[in-house]
Parts: C-alpha cells; sequence; structure tokens
C-alpha cells in the first residue's frame, strides 16, 4: 500500500496527462498481477469493481467518528484539518503524521480483503472498528489515500479513461481495446488480467453496471438544427431524469447519469421492464406521466429524495420510463450501429416484450403522429409503464418549429435531434444529438460560494456565487439570490454549512459540489468575477442533482452565448 500511496502522490504532483499515464504505467508493470488488479480498481477510486453491487456503507460521518477516536484530537482540529484540503483523506494526513506507524506493514491485497470485510460486516458500530483497525494499520500518506478510496474520489487528476490508457501502456495492447473490455466487463482489475495475457477480445458483456451515456449540445434555433447532418430523427425532449435500465427477465436495474443505482426510487418500473424477452440495455426518461402526456418536472421532484417511496405516493405521481434507445441486445452490445439500426432493434425488443399495448399520440390538432407501445404487467390500473418513445421526422427548419410548438403542447421541454447515422458515444457530448429548448439559453452552473441572505432570508444562506468550467479550474460568472424552495434552501444552507472550506463569516467558500441550472437575460464582460464575464439577471431554474461537477457547462460555452448575442443584438455587451 505505500508503493500504492507513493504513486498516488505522484501523479497527484503533475499536471501532464502523458505523466500521469506513464507513471501508472510503470507501477503496473512492476507489480504481480493480482497486485496489478487491485489496484487498478483502486486507482479507478473504488474499493470494488463498478459491476460488483457490493458497497462498504461507511460515509463521512463515521469516517469523522473514527479519525477523531484514532488521532484523539477534539472535533476543532479535525474541522481545522477538513477546511485546509476540503477533503477528509487529505485532512487525516495532517491529524495523522506525528502518531501513525512510520513503516508499511500493509499491502493492497490485504486491503482489498479488508475492504471486503467491511463491506460484509452489518451495522455502523461493526464497520466502524473494522475500519478503525485497518486505519491503525497505515502510515499517515496509506490512510491518506485509504480514506479518499473508500470516499471514492482519489483527486489526483485520474480518470478511469487514464488508467485504462496506463493499462494499455504497460501491456501494449490498443487503448481502444482496452477501454471496450472495461466497459464489456465494468471491471477494470479484470481488463488489466486480461491485458496482461493479451486476450483482451474475450471479454463479454457483463449487465447490471452502467455504462456512460450519451449527451447532446444545445442549438439556438431550427436552423441550426438542420446545420450537422443530413437526415435528422426527431423526438421529443422529456424533462424527468435519465436513466439507463438493465434488464435481464428477472433482475431488473436503473442507474443515474452519475451512474448511481436508482431503481428503488422507482419501485413500480422493475415489473414491467422484466417483460422483455431477452437481456436488454435500454436508454430513456424516466417522467410523471398521466394518461397520454408527461406531467412537469415538478410533479415529479415530489417523488425524489426519499428513502422509501409510499404506494400512495406512487399512485398520486405516477411515472412511466420512456425508452429512446437500446445499447444491448440480441446478446451484443449494438453501441457502434447507426441509430437507423438501433432504432430498428429497439422496436423488434418491444415487439417481442411479453405484455404489450398500443397507445397513441395525437398532436394538439388530434392528428395522430405516433403509436408506440407500452408494455405492462398488468393492461389496466398498472402503476408503472414503459413506452417506446414516438420517433418523428422534420425536413425542413419550419416543420421543425411545428414538431418543437407540438412538443411543448404536450408538456415537453422541447426537442431533440438525431443523426440517424450516428453510433451511441457513452460518455460524449457531440454534435450527433442536439437539443432544442424552450430558453434561449441555461447553464449548469456550480456553487462555488455562499451567503446569508436578508429579511426572512436573514438566517439561511440563500445568495449563491456559481462557476463554470475552465480546463481545470473553476471560474466565477455570477451570483443569485436563489430561485429555489424555503425547504431547499433550508436544505442546502445545512448542507453548505458542514462543507465550507473556508469561512468568512458573513461567506462562505464551498465545496463545489452543488450544481444548479441557471437562466439568464444575457451575458455581459465584467471584472467582478475572475471568469471575466459575468451573467445578467441570472435565476436558480432548479437544481440539478443529477449532474457533477464534471458535467458543469464551460467558460468557452459562456463565451460562444456573449458571441452569438452579440451578433443577433450587436449593442448589447
Ligand atoms: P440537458 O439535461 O439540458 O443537458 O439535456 C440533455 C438531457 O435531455 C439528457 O441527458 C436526457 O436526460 C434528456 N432527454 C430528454 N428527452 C430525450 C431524448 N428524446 N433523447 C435524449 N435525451 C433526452
Amino acid at each position: 500500500m505505500h508503493l500504492f500511496s507513493a504513486t498516488c502522490e505522484a501523479i497527484a504532483g503533475t499536471g501532464k496527462k502523458t505523466e500521469k499515464v506513464r507513471i501508472l504505467a510503470d507501477y503496473l508493470r512492476r507489480r504481480t498481477l493480482d497486485e496489478a488488479a487491485v489496484s487498478a480498481v483502486f486507482f479507478s477510486g473504488r474499493p470494488f469493481p463498478a459491476w460488483e453491487e457490493t458497497t462498504l456503507q461507511v460515509g463521512g460521518s463515521l469516517l469523522w467518528q473514527v479519525l477523531r477516536e484514532l488521532t484523539g484530537k477534539p472535533d476543532v482540529a479535525l474541522t481545522a484539518a477538513y477546511r485546509r484540503h476540503g477533503d477528509l483523506g487529505s485532512a487525516a494526513y495532517d491529524l495523522l503524521v506525528a502518531v501513525a506507524p512510520a513503516a508499511s506493514t500493509l499491502n493492497v491485497i490485504a486491503v482489498e480483503a479488508r475492504f471486503r470485510d467491511i463491506a460484509q460486516a452489518r451495522g455502523p458500530a461493526a464497520k466502524a472498528k473494522l475500519t478503525a483497525e485497518l486505519l491503525a494499520r497505515a502510515t499517515a500518506l496509506e490512510a491518506k489515500y485509504l480514506i479518499k478510496i473508500v470516499t471514492g474520489e482519489l483527486r489526483i487528476g485520474l480518470k478511469e479513461s487514464l488508467v485504462e490508457e496506463a493499462i494499455a501502456k504497460a501491456f501494449e495492447e490498443p487503448h481502444a481495446a482496452v477501454q471496450r473490455a472495461d466497459m464489456l466487463l465494468g471491471d477494470i482489475g479484470e481488463t488489466l488480467r486480461l491485458a496482461a495475457a493479451h486476450r483482451l477480445s474475450e471479454a463479454r458483456m457483463r449487465l447490471f453496471h452502467p455504462l456512460g451515456f450519451m449527451l447532446a449540445s444545445p442549438v439556438e434555433t431550427a436552423e441550426e438544427g438542420f446545420a450537422y447532418f443530413q437526415l435528422a430523427q426527431v423526438e421529443d425532449k422529456y424533462d424527468g431524469i435519465r436513466a439507463q435500465a438493465h434488464c435481464d427477465g428477472k433482475r431488473v436495474r436503473l442507474f443515474s447519469r452519475t451512474l448511481d443505482d436508482i431503481t428503488e426510487s422507482f419501485p413500480e418500473l422493475p415489473e414491467p421492464l422484466a417483460n422483455f424477452a431477452e437481456p436488454v440495455i435500454l436508454d430513456g426518461e424516466v417522467l410523471a406521466w398521466s394518461g397520454e402526456r408527461a406531467l412537469p418536472f415538478s410533479e415529479l421532484q415530489k417523488r425524489l429524495g426519499r428513502k422509501k417511496v409510499s404506494p400512495a405516493l406512487m399512485r398520486s405521481v405516477p411515472v412511466a420510463y420512456v425508452v429512446f434507445d437500446v445499447l444491448y441486445a440480441g446478446g451484443e452490445l449494438v453501441i457502434d450501429r447507426p441509430l437507423r439500426e438501433r432504432g430498428a432493434i429497439l422496436d423488434r425488443v418491444f415487439s417481442e416484450a411479453h405484455s404489450l399495448r398500443t397507445t397513441r399520440l395525437r398532436d394538439p390538432q388530434g392528428k395522430l403522429v405516433f403509436e408506440a407501445e407500452i408494455g405492462t404487467a398488468e393492461p389496466d390500473g398498472a402503476l408503472g409503464q414503459v413506452i417506446r418513445a414516438p420517433r418523428l421526422v422534420a425536413e425542413s427548419p419550419a416543420e421543425l418549429d411545428a414538431l418543437f410548438a407540438a412538443a411543448q403542447a404536450r408538456g415537453n421541454e422541447g426537442l431533440m435531434i438525431k443523426d440517424v447515422e450516428s453510433p451511441y458515444a457513452p460518455g460524449r457530448r457531440g454534435r450527433s444529438w442536439l437539443k432544442l429548448k424552450r430558453e434561449l439559453a441555461t447553464l449548469d452552473v456550480v456553487v462555488t460560494a455562499v451567503e446569508y441572505g436578508h429579511g426572512k432570508r436573514a438566517g439561511v444562506l440563500s445568495d449563491y456565487t456559481f462557476a463554470v468550467r475552465n480546463g481545470e479550474e473553476l471560474v466565477n460568472v455570477g451570483k443569485a439570490y436563489s430561485g429555489l424552495t424555503d425547504a431547499e434552501i433550508a436544505e442546502l444552507t445545512d448542507w453548505f454549512l458542514r462543507h465550507t472550506v473556508v469561512d468568512q463569516g458573513f461567506r462562505r467558500e464551498v465545496e463545489p459540489t452543488i450544481i444548479v441550472e441557471v437562466a439568464f437575460n444575457a451575458v455581459m464582460r465584467s471584472d467582478r468575477h475572475n471568469s471575466g464575464y459575468a451573467l445578467r439577471f441570472p435565476r436558480i431554474v432548479r437544481l440539478r442533482w443529477d449532474k457533477r461537477v464534471g458535467d458543469i457547462d464551460t467558460l468557452a460555452r459562456v463565451k460562444e452565448i456573449y458571441q452569438q448575442q452579440k451578433t443577433a443584438y450587436p449593442s448589447a455587451g
């Protein structure tokens, strides 16, 4: 574990990706196969391979308690160390460096075995005891990285894609072959073993670990929607929660965009999803749904953030899973097939499913626009529904505008315009999928600092400074005086108090974790913020619990909007 930790330090010490990959490849090559395989999993920031359902269930507060016992330090010392770094692992290093063993006695294989013991232990007390025993044997540097693995983030600028690259380099295999095997297996350690044996082509798909989601780029007008490709498939842009469904007839799992398992939030969906006649991975959106149409996102929101979903809630806010893509069917991964073919595969998957009904979708004038098939366990009164998303075509910007209006009239957010020739690109945002939305533009930003409000908001942190990404850096672009409900503000106040990095009294710099979607009237040049830009009249549209800081918009996007409005309204800015 000493070499693993020292390698992490070396990787953190360089900003260059090629150098990070070289250091990691060297390490992997020099370990035994077993050690290298376990380390690869740890380097991807997890205690166990992605496909396994095993979890440690050791949270921040449990670690905090263990550290308090181990160091014998009071809470204020822990808080101070935590504020210096905003990371529990780094804080632990500061606190343990004087008291932890100086020499290492742990190796990665033993650590993995202890992680499995912790995962199996029942109850927080038993888990805390085992965690404390493990940390007590670690040097301060090892403890730093053990804690980072437990919390799920190494924060050394090493994404799983770089671990894949290092494996390719270490064992002289093509990067693409390593990537594909890892995607199929959901196990970077197993992938390493295959790479080392030069048998990557033997990797077979394992269901029930999430693949990356394909993302869309915004367009502002119907004309622009036609600018990038010839033949477009048009779908409504549903305003719900993106979900990837893995189904094998018996077992069903739903994963969110952040790759978390969200099956428990929608207890009525596994039953209809078990109706497919073969193992499939589907991509779609979970929506609040009534009759033949989607309900606003605010309805769906009533169901979110709850541990248990009661039958009463399931009845008052029914949901549907609207499927628009297929990633795996017919015993193979189909992401490399063009959308045109995937559409046909999806039709087949639906037509062969057990218990099917047909529903008709009409435009506001009553014209039949699509016949969609719905698979449910019970035809009537069934709670969860699975719907094949209607596909439409537009051959001119005028037709697209008409579809946009119809989509909005159906209660949807706008349109998705997709290149029928494009493959499914997991985890990538490209121009093969375009989104045309209601607002001129909204940005997903991360809250970096908070202040107490005034008047009835005097006691709560309600003024948010927010940032976009600029490479690895975050740069502020504005400040919003909330648009959230009192309950949301109260919940966030509590969160911000616990995740303050620098406390300046009335103002607190906070961990950049809370993502909000902001609407605004214009982008201005400004030296008030370190980005050089400021949003005019920003207002928070909603919290984006489904996004992470890596998903937020970039400074380049802000500049693009700035340029566009300059062309549209030359006097602005
Ligand atoms: P945004 O969340 O604004 O970045 O827009 C992208 C999101 O639109 C995706 O992540 C999906 O959750 C959602 N979406 C809604 N309808 C569709 C659709 N028909 N195809 C693809 N994505 C969709």
